[in-house]
């Protein structure tokens, strides 16, 4: 029979797979002798298992759980349901990655009227009594039954109208009586039945309710954009509760091992006296800082300080952890490896390091790559920061520079973006359901929360920039409008903020590029230390090969020579060239095309100090680059001597049903050779000047010709090539040396590679058109049925983000053990968009590729994730 449910004690950390972060975590706390109160886990395979029989609990798995809380009954010496010891217990979900907020959770569970009436006798405490039923019937209801807090919010605003009281904790035990019972009529009233009073009917719900929230909306964005897979699954932990809600010398509490926005080496936090977790991660009260609990609750405190000590020092990382003060006895609910920013994530490994805590190669892993971009992002230029002077300061809970025009709710941030505005979302306190809107926001403020709000960590995790508990504003949700500063701000307004700082600015404050330097810097040396895979860039024009340059490439991967006509009026002569009828009005227009080009192609070898550089031949579907507005096609008109009608004629002519599949490519230069002609002249010609200037650089042009899928292509394509540039060679009289390779972005190209491989020097992987052309389908109109494709679970990720490793994957591996036995010599890369997304990179890594070759400011983070992949492959 397996085994679906592990009591704490026979669990550790190792089993998360198994057991889920939270639950393998409270397993290893308790062997560590730490005190966690006691509970158990039921594993990520029984929420498979789950899904797979129908979103059903069987009958195996629920007699395990059922055994468990005997087991536990025996360990605390409290019964379920009893009158007169009650066991309450809380229900968390629990995956093998950290969701923050993404699942679900139920405190107070076991209650019932029966049993509430007993706790209030026995503790004393009727409020604390009263006030844990009626949080329980309210998160029972939102979470299990779906009911919606807003219903259960209202009632408790009424009540505290009624009453005249403005907070929770100033309503007394008959009131909370009072709203438990209204609370239960509600729930009658939107479900139909009674709520139910056996504990363990309320478990099985609540178990059931966890795995569900497996599959709920927010969870699925969220795994998305953090790469973990939907068959993961999330355990379920139940653990006797501990109350920091009973009074005043009780409080609950989140703390950092280490500052999780800066990474700054101290313990970090907030605290909440009389309260319940729940409250302090929502946001919904102010919590005060850690060091405040010193003084409140000294015992508990040093004690808890122990415990820091004790788990960082256990899993040599910062430790985010939650626990209770109750009656002032500490009790840990969890520990995990901390969500952190970019910026604290690189100090935090660093420190490790020098602290002789961990080795640099574990620094380099324990850097999610993907959390690089935010550094790479414009920070505030420091002159105009300084000049500004800010309206309010709050928390600097995410770091980062944010300009954008105020929004109030998640779908307008979401709608605005979608049309190309700079948003940030501005709410009293965010919500799981907002995350769709922080993903399209530069950044977040909220009136309300601290440093461990939703929003906080949230942000954090996105790498958005954050500032949170801004209690100077006043806010008019419903009338999208807010007033700061003595100023009122309407939606549309622009406002700036500062992520590190967490100051609030009126209006766009200027930004500047980023660079790479301290921690940065240091992370980024080890990582070139330990990678072996190169990592070169697309770059179209001199700036963004200077900027990858400075981001560490080692090489243009592609050169997408068509962008290089959108500048100043070359788009004249290369609309000359594409409604050209004959040879020769064709060369004409390749005759003022060729000098530009060639000065392009200097500066970019000039840039790249004699590193590779792949320049690739025309490749799009030239009716993109037709004019489409009346007066331009006159221009042209003139230009070519023709009327406009015959020019629109020709433009007509270039229409086609399929361009992505259709005259692009190689296909350009065998109908059109005088095309590739002119570009090879330009590219020979470019790095023989180039040469001149710099004999010591290694000028090597590597010269690129897409689309290829049949080797007569290539052969057909690289014969005139090579005439052309043989012929500046020797005219030059230069001993300049090329090679012509092929990308790899058709199927057929791949399945033929020991061909190809006769005549090319490299391949590319084109894995943009590779996606394309091996699913099928169009890479500009997937986003239309993306989102059904997720809904319905066959996609997880966006193929043309993240690389389809089974199948586009097959096809690269094919072509490289087809490829290399023919030509050794040949050299292999990757310049589709995967070349820059960490899990493709790691892929090409293990298949043998070259290099990647990604856009500018992915740079870094292929080198991280090259060197991580090198690290894993060492280790493994
Ligand atoms: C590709 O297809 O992956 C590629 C890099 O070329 P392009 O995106 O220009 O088609
Ligand atoms: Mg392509």
């Amino acid at each position: 029979m397996a085994k679906w449910v592990y009591m704490f004690t026979e669990g550790n950390a190792d089993m998360r797979n198994l057991l889920g972060g939270k639950g393998a975590n409270l397993a290893e706390m308790t062997n560590l002798g730490l005190p966690v109160p006691q509970g158990f886990t039921v594993t990520t395979e029984a929420c498979t298992q789950y899904y797979e029989d129908g979103r059903q609990i069987n009958d195996e798995i629920m007699a395990q759980i059922m055994e468990a809380i005997d087991k536990m009954e025996g360990i605390t010496g409290k019964k379920f349901g009893d009158k007169e010891n009650p066991l309450l217990v809380s229900v968390r979900s629990g995956a093998r990655a950290s969701m923050p907020g993404m699942m679900d959770t139920i405190l107070n569970l076991g209650l019932n009227e029966e049993v509430v009436e007993t706790l209030a006798k026995a503790s004393g405490n009727p409020r604390w009594a009263w006030d844990c039923y009626r949080r329980f019937i309210q998160m029972f209801s939102d979470v299990v039954m779906e009911v919606g807090k807003k219903y259960f919010e209202e009632l408790i605003d009424k009540m505290k109208e009624e009453k005249g009281v403005k907070l929770d904790v100033e309503l007394d035990a008959d009131d909370l009586k009072k709203l438990a019972e209204q609370f239960k009529a509600e729930y009658k009233e939107k479900i139909g039945e009674d709520f139910p009073t056996d504990p363990k009917v309320q478990l099985m719900e609540a178990v059931k309710a966890v795995f569900r929230s497996w599959d709920n909306p927010r969870a699925n964005v969220y795994r998305r954009d953090n790469d973990i897979p939907y068959s993961w699954g999330t355990a379920v932990n139940v653990q006797m509760m501990a109350f920091g809600n009973m009074g005043d010398d009780c409080g609950t509490g989140v703390a950092f091992t280490r500052d999780p926005a800066t990474g700054e080496n101290g313990l970090f936090g907030e605290f909440l006296t009389n309260a319940q977790g729940e409250d302090v991660v929502a946001g919904v009260r102010t919590p005060m800082h850690i060091s405040e609990m010193e003084q409140k609750f000294p015992e508990a405190f040093t004690q808890f300080k122990e415990v820091c000590n004790t788990l960082e020092t256990h899993y040599r990382d910062m430790q985010d952890m939650e626990f209770t003060v109750e009656h002032g006895k500490l009790y840990m609910l969890q520990t995990r490896n901390g969500k952190r920013t970019a910026q604290a994530a690189l100090k935090i490994a660093c420190d490790l390091v020098d602290e002789g805590m961990r080795t640099e190669e574990e620094a380099v892993a324990m850097i999610d790559p993907r959390n690089l971009d935010t550094l790479l992002h414009p920070q505030f230029d420091a002159a105009a920061l300084k000049a500004a002077t800010p309206m309010a300061k709050a928390l600097g809970a995410s770091p980062g520079a944010a300009c954008g025009k105020v929004v109030f709710t998640a779908d307008d941030a979401v709608e605005w973006a979608a049309r190309g505005e700079k948003v940030i979302l501005v709410r009293l306190e965010t919500s799981p359901e907002d995350i769709t809107g922080m993903k399209s926001a530069q950044g977040i403020l909220t009136v309300r929360g601290g440093m461990t709000s939703h929003a906080a960590v949230v942000a954090r995790g996105m790498g958005t920039c954050c500032v949170s508990g801004c209690g100077d504003i006043t806010m008019d949700e419903a009338n999208k409008k807010f007033t700061l500063g003595g100023k009122e701000f309407h939606e549309g307004d622009a406002i700036s903020l500062d992520g590190s700082t967490g100051a609030i600015y009126d209006g766009i404050i200027p930004t500047v590029d980023a660079t790479i330097a301290g921690e940065f810097g240091r992370i980024m040396g080890w990582a070139d230390k330990y990678r072996t895979m190169k990592v070169r860039t697309n770059a179209d024009t001199p700036a963004d090969a200077k900027k990858a340059r400075e981001l560490g490439a080692e090489g243009i991967g592609l050169c997408r020579t068509e962008h290089m006509f959108f500048e100043g009026n070359r788009i004249d002569a290369f609309r000359e060239m594409i409604c050209a009828e004959t040879v020769e009005e064709r060369e004409a227009a390749l005759a003022k095309i060729l000098p530009e080009q060639q000065g392009d192609f200097e500066k970019l070898y000039e840039a790249l100090e004699g590193n590779p550089v792949t320049i690739r031949f025309l490749d799009p579907p030239l009716h993109e680059f037709v004019p489409t507005e009346e007066e331009d096609i006159k221009k042209l008109a003139d230009a070519q001597g023709k009327t406009v009608d015959q020019i629109k004629a020709i433009i007509d002519s270039l229409h086609e049903f399929n361009p992505m599949m259709g005259h692009r490519g190689c296909r350009l230069a065998v109908t059109y050779p005088e095309i590739a002609k002119m570009q090879t002249s330009a590219v020979i010609r470019a790095a023989i000047n180039v040469k001149k200037a710099h004999p010591d650089w290694n000028v090597k042009p590597e010269i690129m010709i897409p689309l290829v899928g049949d080797i007569k292509e290539l052969k057909y394509v690289k014969k005139f090539v090579v005439e052309t540039a043989d012929a500046e060679i020797a005219a030059a009289g230069s001993d300049l040396e090329y090679e012509v390779g092929t990308m790899i972005e058709i199927p057929r190209a791949a399945l033929t590679a020991d061909d190809i491989a006769k005549e090319a020097d490299f391949f590319c992987f084109g894995t943009n058109d590779l996606t394309q052309m091996t699913y099928g389908f169009s890479r500009d109109d997937a986003g239309k049925f993306l989102d059904a494709y997720y809904d319905a679970k066959i996609f997880e990720n966006d193929p043309f983000a993240k690389l389809d490793q089974v199948g586009v994957g097959k096809l690269m591996k094919m072509a490289i053990e087809l490829g290399k036995p023919v030509n050794p010599n040949l050299h292999v890369g990757i310049c589709g968009e995967h070349g820059g997304d960490p899990s493709s990179v790691e892929f090409c890594d293990s298949i043998g590729l070259d290099y990647v070759s990604c856009s500018p400011f992915r740079v870094p983070i292929a080198r991280l994730a090259a060197a991580q992949a090198a690290i894993a492959k060492k280790n493994a």
